[in-house]
């Protein structure tokens, strides 16, 4: 089987191994692991959906950094890529809320509760005639 290429840097990786950033795997080359890089766009998606990068803890603050030398990035490139990440989300009908509203997401997952809802409904109406107690 062939080793994949390092999500980081795109060399020849040594394995996979849980990130960093949190439940999530990616391969990684062994300097990109010894150096605790994370894959750059990765970054900016989670800096973009959980506020701002001050934010952070410094040593998240430091691995961004470390990790946008690796990719070729500047500070200001990071936080550019970053708010446009931000305004693409918004515009997403799936995952942006409108003022005070439901996503897309929230109305179908809402829509099959009421369906699973009613199924138990009539499934115990349909039990209840079958035992005899109406
Ligand atoms: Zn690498």
């Amino acid at each position: 089987m062939p080793m994949p290429h390092c999500d980081v840097c795109g060399e020849e990786a040594v394995g996979v191994a849980s990130s960093q950033m949190g439940p999530i795997s990616f391969a990684y080359c062994e300097q990109c692991a010894m150096d605790g890089l994370e894959p750059y766009d990765m970054l900016v998606g989670m800096v973009a959906m959980s506020g701002k990068l001050e934010e952070f803890h410094s040593w998240f603050v430091e691995m961004v950094k470390r990790s946008c030398v690796k990719a070729g990035k500047s500070d200001d490139d990071f936080s550019r890529d970053v708010e446009a990440f931000a305004e693409k989300v918004a515009k997403d009908p799936l995952v942006s809320r409108q003022e005070d509203g439901f996503t897309v997401t929230e109305v179908i997952i809402g829509i099959v509760m009421v369906f699973v809802l009613l199924f138990f409904i009539v499934a115990f109406i349909a039990l209840a005639k079958y035992i005899g107690w109406i």
